[in-house]
């Protein structure tokens, strides 16, 4: 090995460090080449009065508490929001102070590390394509069910952020013609029917309306319909309430429905369901896949797309971030260009019914996983999505 590759080598084995800023909680993570995380810190979120400044300084503080007690590569950060496409600003953050935040490098000059900017919803499925429920499949659409609907594309094993940087808004697709009234505006978006927000709504609804149906539901909020939320309803569920069981099923045929748009409109090999109302697993999921399969586009004549239950759950995040953090800081330092960018998949899957503009994963948009040869500890020497060589 050259000096140079074993050079490039060594510092691939490097921890990163991952943070995932959200609503209510800065969660960091210091994670191994392997995605694992083997140290964690976290902060109370600033409050949304509070300047962009206050924000740079909690992640600062949280940097400086990990890197103190590990001798990390970089920095990444998943933000709830819009990040530009150059991945160096935070165009708007719903929970954040933040419009234009040029955080990137404000953040960079704090730490004296490298540091990037991703959308937390392609952080997340990012992690999973790596180290989660979609190992090994080239075309992933994750949708997170929150109390909106967040979501990211991994297309032909590249992350795809679109034009702007804001792809994957997948919850203000419109499935009702005139429906229920969105925050965004508009009417009948799909996250006013399939998401923990939706669920709520009509579980409300049922006591509201005083459901002889609903009586379980009115007993665990203690006859209070604004107490109902969304682990309550999954709960009755699960012990078999079938009002609950219902609501759910009802949250389960809407997902089916986008997602039927979803395969039509991008073909991918598998749907990753994650976030807190993908906790109640296949209550929800066998009614998804059912509604996917009546809804979709050439039914019958097509290989249909699985759908899956994410596997990283509330760290997702914060472990893509870390992991898009040191493949950008090798993409960087690789003036040898020993380290490429292109997900690692089984040959039949990465080239089939794809023409790409330029075969030179240099050149790809987007981050890519990428093919080649690696020492495997934790997955019995397989090879995964985006190992880097
Ligand atoms: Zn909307």
């Amino acid at each position: 090995m050259s000096p140079t590759r074993a050079r490039v080598a060594r510092l691939a084995l490097r921890p990163t460090i991952g943070i995932d800023i959200g609503g209510t909680k800065v969660a960091a993570g210091v994670v191994d080449v392997d995605g694992q995380v083997i140290d964690r810190a976290r902060r109370e979120t600033p409050s949304k009065s509070k300047s962009a400044q206050v924000v740079e300084d909690t992640i600062a503080d949280i940097v400086a508490e990990l890197a103190g007690r590990h001798h990390v590569l970089a920095v990444g950060i998943g933000a709830a929001g819009f990040v530009d496409g150059t991945q160096s600003s935070v165009l708007f953050a719903p929970h954040l102070a933040w419009r234009n935040e040029p955080l990137r490098d404000a953040v960079r000059k704090r730490v004296g590390l490298p540091v990037v900017v991703d959308n937390d919803a392609n952080a997340a499925a990012w992690a999973e394509c790596r180290f989660g429920a979609a190992q090994g499949e080239s075309h992933v659409v994750c949708v997170t069910l929150g109390t909106g609907i967040g979501g990211a594309l991994v297309l032909d094993g590249v992350l795809h952020r679109g034009r702007f940087g804001v792809a994957g808004e997948f919850g203000h697709m419109v499935v009702v013609p005139g429906g229920h009234r969105c925050e965004c505006g508009n009417r009948g978006c799909w996250e006013q029917y399939a998401s923990g927000n939706a669920l709520v709504r009509e579980a409300r609804e049922l006591v509201v309306n005083g459901s002889p149906v609903g009586h379980r539901i009115a007993e665990a909020c203690g006859g209070d319909y604004r107490r109902i939320t969304g682990p309550m309803i999954s709960d009755l569920a699960r012990e078999g309430d079938p009002a609950a069981v219902e609501l759910l099923e009802e949250v389960g045929h809407w997902l089916g429905t986008g997602l039927a748009n979803l395969a039509a409109a991008l073909d991918p090999g598998l749907f990753v369901i994650g976030g807190g109302v993908s906790d109640v697993g296949e209550l929800m999921l066998a009614p998804a896949t059912a509604s996917l399969r009546r809804s979709l586009t050439g039914r019958g004549f097509r290989p249909e797309a699985g759908v899956v239950r994410a596997a990283l759950g509330n760290e997702a995040g914060l472990i893509g971030a870390a992991d898009l953090a040191r493949r950008e800081r090798l993409r960087r330092r690789d003036r040898a260009k020993l380290v490429t960018t292109r997900l690692l998949l089984p040959r039949r899957l990465n080239n089939q019914n794809s023409t790409r503009v330029n075969d030179n994963p240099e050149h790809a948009s987007g981050t890519a996983l990428t093919p080649g040869p690696s020492t495997r500890r934790l997955n019995g020497g397989r090879r995964r999505a985006g190992d880097i060589v």
